[in-house]
């Protein structure tokens, strides 16, 4: 996708603050952090969001589950905890349509969320 502001951080025309990379999937920091650690973890393939998932592409959510608890290892919340949170769609608050997971982490996070 030309014009995805994430596509392109995937393919390094706009610079993030990265945290994980594989063949699959990419994690960095939130340009506007909600919490001390706020990392999005994206598939390397445009999918625009969870209404999109289907057969095929459903193996970048699987890797990206895989995912999860290395990078929360790597940030150092694996043991304080934190939350996963995907938006979707406008009453959902997703701003970027392409598909991203919220780690978010480093406080004590309230709930319910509003
Ligand atoms: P959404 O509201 O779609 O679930 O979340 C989009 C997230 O992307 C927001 O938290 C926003 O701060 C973040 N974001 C938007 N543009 C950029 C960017 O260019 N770089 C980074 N690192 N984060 C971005
Ligand atoms: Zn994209």
């Amino acid at each position: 996708m030309d014009d995805c502001i994430f596509c392109k951080i995937i393919r390094k025309e706009i610079p993030s603050k990265l945290v994980y990379e594989d063949e699959k999937v990419l994690a960095f920091h939130d340009i506007n952090p909600q919490a001390p650690v706020h990392v999005l973890i994206i598939p390397k393939e445009h999918i625009a969001s969870l209404n999109d998932i289907n057969e095929e592409n459903a193996v970048f959510l699987a890797h990206i589950g895989r995912c999860i608890s290395k990078i929360a290892d790597k940030l150092g919340i694996s043991e304080t905890g934190y939350r996963v949170v995907v938006n979707c769609g406008k009453d959902g608050g997703q701003a970027v349509n392409h598909l991203h997971y919220h780690l978010l982490g480093g406080r004590s996070l309230s709930w319910p969320p509003g």
